[in-house]
């Protein structure tokens, strides 16, 4: 029934959700699971949350659609409050709401375009920036690009991440024009990899000099998942346009760009026909929940809490696997952790090994040999140190 390119059946068919709270998933056979994934590190404030699933019901028995960007949801308007006030740097901002990570970040590039007049764009080497056309010409991985190549505009040259001063030389190499650089403050699914000190501050700087527009993609960073709200605060770094969404909402489809207001007003003034905008644009239960998991995320100190967790985890992580002969690195900021092994191998195995012992969570890299770590910002202390000391039985 569905498209074989989606849902992995080998080795082992998959376990299927039927339930998930905080840090905890069920399966449809009555097993739990501690979520070290947190859903593909979208479930900042904990699966279904009392407050967001209120907020979600609320809203869906109010109004659950509405024409997003002709008549729209009161509650949209509530929302983007709240994004530009949570942009970094504190200066006029202005936000485009999406669905999707990617969505974002095609947002983000069109504005790059139509603010700076050229197509180049600058990425890193490992990045991730979602699957659509346009997202995807920034995407590292030859796996994801290669069979899409003749659609795809190849407007983007690769820099290598943590080394600002490959930037210029990929600038070069970029078949057009420069008009922007899109980074990861840490990178996600390219493995977790935390950058040198210093080197998002060293791109804001070349990007001043150069002229380039600084796009930061906290699709997987942003909303306290690296112990900041945004993982640019780290190093007091201000995007021109900041790509959100996975947290946003801990579990609604909701995305957005936000950008610098200077930045965003080169979009035209809608004259009755929005240049972009999509059909769900603002949809309601995904604004709600937006709202309430940042209220959340506020009121219990999930920033907070993700910092003391993340380092309490790192440090057992470190000591655990002193000497490992398969873990050759673990590393890390906050709630989003990466144990790299030896082999892409030993991660997959370790990966089956573990959801047997009931622990969730993927690979990541590009060779997938890395174990991913990114649980739900409330997961319990003693909780993930219980289950880390689990998962390093499982690696061999
Ligand atoms: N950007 C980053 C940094 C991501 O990690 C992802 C997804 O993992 C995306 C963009 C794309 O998001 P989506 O899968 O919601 O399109």
């Amino acid at each position: 029934m569905e498209s074989h390119n989606t849902t992995c059946q080998r080795p082992e068919p998959p376990i299927f959700w039927e339930r998930a709270e905080g840090a905890n998933v069920w399966d449809v056979d009555g097993n739990r699971y501690v979520d070290l994934g947190g859903g593909f590190g979208v479930a900042n404030a904990g699966h279904a949350h009392p407050s967001i699933r209120d907020a979600v019901a609320g809203q869906s028995a109010q109004l659950m659609h509405a024409m997003g960007d002709v008549h729209p949801p009161a509650v949209k308007v509530a929302l983007l409050e709240a994004l530009v006030r949570h942009f970094p740097g504190g200066g006029p901002a202005r936000a485009l709401l999406g669905s999707s990570g990617s969505d974002a970040v095609e947002a983000a590039l069109k504005t790059a375009l139509l603010a700076s007049g050229h197509p180049g764009v600058v990425a890193f080497e490992g990045g991730y920036h979602g699957l659509g056309l346009g997202a995807l010409d920034v995407t590292w991985r030859g796996f994801f690009r290669d069979p899409f190549r003749a659609r795809l505009p190849e407007c983007t040259s690769f820099a290598r991440y943590g080394d600002a001063d490959s930037l210029r030389a990929a600038a070069r190499r970029c078949p057009a024009p420069v008009g922007a650089v899109i980074v990861e403050p840490v990178q996600g699914r390219g493995g977790e990899r935390v950058p040198p000190r210093g080197f998002l501050r060293q791109v804001r700087e070349i990007c001043d000099t150069e002229g380039w527009l600084l796009i930061a993609d906290e699709v997987y960073t942003g909303f306290g998942r690296t112990g900041r709200f945004f993982a640019c605060e780290h190093e007091g770094v201000v995007p021109d346009l900041l790509c959100v969404a996975k947290g946003l909402a801990s579990g609604m489809p909701i995305s957005a760009c936000i950008g610098r207001a200077t930045v965003m007003d080169a979009w035209p003034v809608s004259r009755g026909e929005a240049l972009h905008t999509q059909t769900f644009l603002g949809h309601p239960p995904s604004c709600a929940a937006a709202l309430a998991s940042l209220a959340v995320i506020e009121e219990e100190k999930l920033v907070a809490r993700a910092a003391e967790t993340g380092a309490a985890a790192l440090a057992a992580l470190r000591q655990a696997c002193a000497g490992h002969p398969r873990v050759t690195a673990c590393r890390g900021l906050g709630l989003m952790i990466g144990v790299a092994c030896d082999a892409p191998g030993t991660a997959a195995h370790a990966c089956r090994e573990a959801l047997r012992r009931g622990l969730i969570l993927l690979p990541s890299g590009n060779e997938g040999q890395v174990l991913s770590i990114t649980p739900p910002l409330v997961i319990e202390r003693s909780r993930m140190l219980e289950a880390l000391a689990v998962l390093v039985e499982c690696i061999a």
